[in-house]
Formats: C-alpha cells, structure tokens, sequence
C-alpha cells in the first residue's frame, strides 16, 4: 500500500485527516488551516492525493504533505496580525492556508495582518485569484486586502510590504537571496529550498551530489541571523521570467 494510497480521501477532510493521523500533519493549528481550504479550489485534477499536480505553465501545486511540512516550520511566527510573503505562489492554495494562520474565524473580513503571494507569471497570479474567489473566506480575504497576489520576480522580495515574520519561498532557489533575509522582521523565519551549490566539486563536475534542500532561516530578535539546512526536496526552480 503506497503512502500517496494510504493519504488519499474522498473528500478534503478525509485526506487532512489521513495525513493527520499518518503523522504527516502535527500540528493542530496547521490540520485545522488546512481543514479550511478546499484543495480542489486549487488542484486541477485529483486533488485529495497527497501529490503534487501540474498546474500548468510549467508550476505544480506541491504536494499536501509538503505543504503540511511548509505551515509546520513557520507556525510558531504566524498569529493574528502577521505579515507573509509567499514566493512562488503558483495555484494560491498555500497563499489561502497561510492566510488561515494568521487570521482569528471570528474576523475573516479584518484587516490586521497580510500575505502576499508573488509569482512571476501573471496568468498564474490570475488563476490564484480566481482559485480563491471560489470560497466565501477567500473572496473577502481578497476584498478586505488581507490577501494581495502580485507578479514580480520574487527573487527581489516585496520591499514594499516588508518586514515580514514569515517568508515562504515555493520555488528552489540557486541561493539564499540575501534581499530576502533583509525583509525578514527581528524576529522572522525564512523556510526556503535551495539548490545545492556543487560546481566547484568533482562530483558537482560528475552530476552526482548536490540536489534541493529545505533551509530555515531565522532573524533572531538580536538580529542575528541562523540558517539550518534541514530536509532534502524535489522543487520547480526559481527562474527568470519566461521570454513571450
Ligand atoms: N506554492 C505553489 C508552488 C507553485 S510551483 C503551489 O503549491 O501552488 C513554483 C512557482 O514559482 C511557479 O508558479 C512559478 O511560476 C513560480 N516562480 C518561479 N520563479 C519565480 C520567480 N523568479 N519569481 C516569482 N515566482 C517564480
């Protein structure tokens, strides 16, 4: 039985509640964002199999665990209130659970706290708004500003919203974009894939080593900054624009 079975639902509940209790999903407050965003607002196709799916030009919506794992590392800096920039925000899904964190269900329409979801292509930015207008808690989240999505190369960041507690980046990077770290408020954790530098090395040269690894970057409140490489992915890479 393969765990893409075993995490499978029939509904989006069934499936947050399989990777809940396949230990996928720990977090409560994580299960319970996600309990909140319907995945087939999101997913194209199959969207409650814990997979990625293609999105179309050339994106993917990760995989839900993966997004589970994203949510469970930046938890504890989302709260009501919080700022987020998310990179790469492709189909939006992750843009609308992360906005669940940092919003109290008692004000859905507030404006305290925002996310940002950037993306470089701007039919995917559309189809991110699209994709949330599809739920009542989506539609006022864009109405009340509370959710902005912009195209703009997100290896610069969003100056103009920072500092940020919390930066996601959903796109493996080819380092890790000191501008970003910048933006990050004191206190504030960047979770970002980052592919592995191995040029310089003979087995970089023989195409071995290397691959994407997640890496959690932390401005302490001293501003002190803490990077941690700490699991190994398989991201789209963050690119340039593609050339129309
Ligand atoms: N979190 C998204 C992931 C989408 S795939 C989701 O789960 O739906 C990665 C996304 O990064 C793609 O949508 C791609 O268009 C975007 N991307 C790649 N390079 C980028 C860049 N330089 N700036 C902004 N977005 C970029």
């Amino acid at each position: 039985m393969s765990m893409a079975w075993y995490c499978s639902g029939s509904s989006n509940t069934e499936l947050i509640e399989n990777l809940f209790k396949a230990g996928l999903i720990k977090n409560e407050r994580v299960k319970d964002a996600m309990l909140r965003v319907d995945r087939a607002h999101y997913a194209p196709s199959s969207p409650y199999q814990d997979s990625p799916q293609p999105i179309g030009y050339g994106a993917t919506i990760s995989a839900p665990h993966m997004h589970g794992h994203a949510c469970e590392y930046l938890v504890d800096f989302l709260k009501p209130g919080s700022r987020v920039l998310d990179i790469g925000s492709g189909s939006g899904y992750l843009t609308h659970v992360l906005t669940n964190l940092i919003t109290d269900p008692s004000s859905v329409g507030g404006t305290d706290g925002q996310v940002i979801g950037i993306d470089h292509i701007q039919e995917l930015v559309e189809i991110a708004h699209k994709n949330m207008s599809k739920s009542e808690d989506g539609r006022q989240y864009l109405e009340s500003g509370r959710v902005k999505f912009i195209t703009a190369d997100g290896r610069l960041g969003w100056k103009e919203g920072a500092p940020y507690d919390v930066i996601h980046v959903g796109a493996a990077a080819e380092q890790l974009h000191s501008v970003l770290i910048e933006q990050l408020r004191t206190p504030g954790r960047m979770f970002i894939p980052v592919e592995t530098e191995n040029n310089g090395s003979l087995a970089g040269r023989l195409g071995l080593g290397g691959g994407q690894y997640i890496w959690v970057v932390d401005k302490k409140a001293d501003g002190s900054v803490h990077k941690e490489k700490v699991f190994q992915v398989s991201y789209v890479p963050l690119t340039d624009a593609p050339q129309k």
